[in-house]
């Protein structure tokens, strides 16, 4: 490309902020969609989870995982996801506003160009939007005690809205009766409602509801068909072809505990 020439006004771009991430730390990028009480309503998600919103969360956040560099594991659930760059990653000189830009930019986008693969003849009515925030963490455990968070975050609102549209549901309460019969309760409690009045044991409803989506990369095994002619032959022949492919795969498992960073101890290495 043409050398730029240096014009008067390059001066302004001193007034551009430094915002690079502090070195050997995890970068987190954590986006959440904008007003989705709202868009829920509006696009008829079923409550308290809609598997196709739950879904179609995942494949952006997979899409970003494989468009863009250094994502070593991602968290989701609800109408969030968290992002985990390597700490030694240097894309984008580390700049925050790099990082945070490119992940929301793409799964917002990618949202939009999805929407009918998992929505079906559910129109999309207006442009959702995400914001975005980039956090820093200096530890493994600070890493872990993060993501603990946001795992502890979906069990608690998934409990509480679990109980809250069974009685909204099935038991005909209003949203507002709800809320108060929930009022003050504690998780032993909201167990005991979903058990005695609605023959639920919370334990046994999808873990995918209970525990979010963790994303990691794994080798899978796929196998295409390829078109090949083979020497001797004049004929093209269809072949099938195995070959291994690094993808980031969903786990709905829990990640609060030792086990999961001890099964995948590749997460957390340089
Ligand atoms: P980066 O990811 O670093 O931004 P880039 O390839 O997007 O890389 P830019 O400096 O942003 O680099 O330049 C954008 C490029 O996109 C231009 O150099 C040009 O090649 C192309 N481009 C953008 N808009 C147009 C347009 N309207 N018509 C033709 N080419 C365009
Ligand atoms: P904000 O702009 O502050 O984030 P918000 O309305 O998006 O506002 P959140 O706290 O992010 O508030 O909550 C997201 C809301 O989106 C949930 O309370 C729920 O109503 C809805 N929602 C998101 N995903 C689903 C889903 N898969 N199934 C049903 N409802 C969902
Ligand atoms: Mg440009
Ligand atoms: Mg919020
Ligand atoms: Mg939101
Ligand atoms: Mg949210
Ligand atoms: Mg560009």
């Amino acid at each position: 490309r043409a050398p730029m020439a240096k014009s008067k006004f390059e001066y302004v771009r001193d007034f551009e902020a430094d915002d690079t991430c502090l070195p050997n730390c995890w970068v987190v990028t954590r986006l959440d969609g904008r007003n989705f009480h709202r868009f829920a309503e509006q696009h008829g998600f079923s409550k308290p989870n809609d598997d196709r919103a739950l879904h179609l969360m995942t494949k952006c956040a997979q899409t970003v995982m494989q468009e863009l560099e250094d994502i070593v594991m991602a968290y989701g659930q609800s109408d969030e996801y968290s992002f985990v760059f390597k700490k030694k990653s240097n894309w984008f000189k580390r700049r925050a506003s790099k990082f945070m830009t490119h992940v929301v930019s793409q799964f917002a986008s990618s949202y939009v160009f999805y929407w009918k693969d998992y929505f079906k003849d559910q129109p999309l009515l207006y442009p959702p939007g995400f914001d975005g925030r980039v956090v820093l963490y200096p530890s493994n455990q600070n890493l872990k005690d993060y993501l603990s968070w946001r795992q502890a975050d979906c069990h608690i609102n998934n409990l509480y809205n679990t109980v809250f549209w069974m009685l909204v549901q099935r038991s005909g309460l209003t949203p507002v009766q709800a809320q108060d019969r929930l009022q003050g309760t504690l998780a032993g409690d909201k167990n005991e409602i979903l058990f005695s009045e609605f023959n639920i044991n919370y334990n046994n409803e999808p873990l995918m509801y209970r525990k979010g989506t963790v994303l990691i990369w794994q080798k899978v095994n796929e196998v295409t068909t390829k078109r090949i002619k083979l020497p001797k032959e004049t004929e093209e022949k269809e072949v099938e072809v195995a070959r291994t492919r690094t993808k980031a795969v969903p786990l709905h498992c829990d990640i609060i505990g030792d086990q999961f960073w001890e099964e995948y101890p590749e997460i957390l290495a340089d």
